[in-house]
């Protein structure tokens, strides 16, 4: 309970709208239906009451009113009964003696007629009875009379009572039926969305393997429940990732850390008398906090990709400028290998000269790497026959890499030969090279294929868009 709030159940929302909505049209209903009842009853009567007015008021003017002839043509209708009274309220003529007195009728006569019943009738109530019936004066050969006609609307008032209750009653008992079934229903229905709500409940960033049940059935629900499913699953990947990412950072880091540590025990044991030991401690831990340095570099860059915070200057620039200066800047520094650079053609692309630089680098440095001494390290770059894209190539006749090996070089940590370390006569990396290699290239559509074989060389083709 939220306090401020009720907190209903949607089931019970849903129970209450169409007990409601069904409450409101089976009272319309029946309010329709009795009054449809009363209606036809009172209509009924007055119907058969007007005509055997008219059918008597004919005779009269006819002259023919209340002999043989006139009892034979039976003008008054079954169920109407007509007294004929002179002005002192003397009987002359009843059709039904039975029938409840003249007196009697009228001093029953009640004061609020109903709606359905017609202004020339008179209304009375007599016990059960309802009795509709109209007074006319008129004056035949020379007499004045007064005609009573009356017919008998219900003699047993109380039936219609009876029947409104029943149908109250039954207005009633349909709306709690309805309140019930409509909560069960909803509740089945819905019953799909409260595991959905405990087993999120139940998900802990420790326990992401939980899923939720998918209903068989196609519906809306199942959808849900499916969406759900896959937002957890990729959620789950993205967090692997991250706690691979985080371990194997720790564990790249530990190493250098490690020799740094062993070195300076060594030094405060050794270094103060022998200088070897000395110039060899100093060369290593440099070695290796630049090692360190260069992979916080790497893993920043990445942490920045990641959250989309790596910002890029992209514009148009030169590629074979580009292409030129890096090589001629590492033809400078490079002493074990032939640098070469091949064909240059010109060709504008739309780049951040920067992170273009540091991805060409990147591939030119594995080369030196990976590439015995003695071995070539050359570039090209010209335009695909497409027209719409530079090829540049970046390749060597170093190691190569197995086939089974080239998909999982830009995997972030991943290295070919991990078990070598650079004392151990291997080579030192850290395997996020080919990973920031390839986030730049996403960010520039270049696309990055491979061709290499063990023993023979490897090269890097990259599918660069040329502006306009
Ligand atoms: P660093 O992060 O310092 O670059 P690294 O070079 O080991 O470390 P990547 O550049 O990502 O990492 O390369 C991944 C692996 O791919 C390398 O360890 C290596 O085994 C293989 N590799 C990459 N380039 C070449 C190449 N030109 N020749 C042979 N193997 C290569
Ligand atoms: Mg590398």
């Amino acid at each position: 309970m939220d306090g401020r709030t009720a907190k209903w159940r949607i089931s019970t929302k849903i129970a209450c709208l169409y007990g409601a909505i069904l409450f409101v049209m089976l009272c319309l209903m029946s309010f329709v239906t009795g009054l449809g009842i009363y209606f036809s009853y009172y209509n009924q009567a007055e119907h058969e009451m007007q005509i055997s007015i008219r059918n008597v008021l004919h005779h009269l003017d006819e002259g023919t009113a209340f002999t043989r002839e006139f009892w034979f043509d039976e003008p008054i209708l079954p169920g109407v009964v007509l007294r004929v009274t002179d002005m002192s309220g003397q009987l002359l003529i009843d059709t039904d003696s039975h029938y409840p007195a003249i007196d009697d009728v009228n001093a029953n006569v009640i004061k609020h007629k109903p709606l359905w019943a017609s202004d020339h009738m008179q209304v009375s109530k007599i016990h059960n009875m309802v009795i509709y019936h109209a007074k006319i004066d008129t004056v035949y050969h020379g007499d004045v009379l007064q005609l009573h006609f009356y017919r008998t609307i219900t003699a047993n008032e109380s039936f219609l009572r009876h029947l409104q209750l029943l149908v109250l009653l039954g207005t009633v008992l349909s709306f709690l039926l309805a309140l019930l079934a409509g909560y069960f229903m909803s509740n089945r229905i819905l019953r799909p969305i409260r595991t959905l709500t405990q087993t999120a409940r139940k998900i802990e960033v420790e326990r992401m393997d939980r899923r939720i049940p998918v209903p068989a059935s196609h519906d809306e629900l199942a959808e849900l429940a499916d969406t759900f499913n896959h937002m957890l699953d990729r959620l789950q990947a993205g967090f692997k990732q991250q706690q691979r990412f985080v371990s194997d950072a720790s564990h790249e880091l530990r190493t250098p850390v490690t020799v740094i540590l062993g070195y300076s025990d060594l030094l405060s044991r050794w270094g103060r008398t022998d200088k070897e030991v000395l110039d060899e401690g100093i060369a290593s831990i440099r070695s290796e906090a630049e090692d360190m340095q260069q992979l916080i570099e790497k893993l920043l860059f990445l942490a920045r990709a990641d959250q989309k915070r790596q910002v890029l200057h992209k514009e148009n620039i030169e590629l074979s400028e580009l292409l030129a200066d890096v090589m001629k800047k590492m033809q400078l520094v490079e002493k074990d290998h032939t640098v070469e650079l091949r064909e240059n053609e010109p060709g504008i692309i739309y780049a951040d000269p920067v992170t273009m630089r540091q991805m060409v680098r990147i591939f030119l440095q594995n080369s030196q790497k990976y590439t015995p001494k003695g071995g070539h390290i050359w570039a090209s770059s010209r335009r695909a026959p497409d027209g719409r894209h530079m090829l540049l190539e970046l390749a060597d006749d170093g190691i190569g890499i197995a086939k089974e090996n080239q998909e999982k070089i830009f995997e972030r940590f991943y290295r070919v030969d991990s078990s070598r370390t650079k004392a151990e006569g291997g080579v030192s990396g850290t395997g996020l090279g080919l990973s920031i290699a390839q986030w730049i290239a996403e960010q520039h559509d270049i696309r990055i294929s491979i061709e290499s074989d063990l023993g023979k060389g490897t090269k890097f083709i990259l599918e660069i868009p040329i502006v306009g």
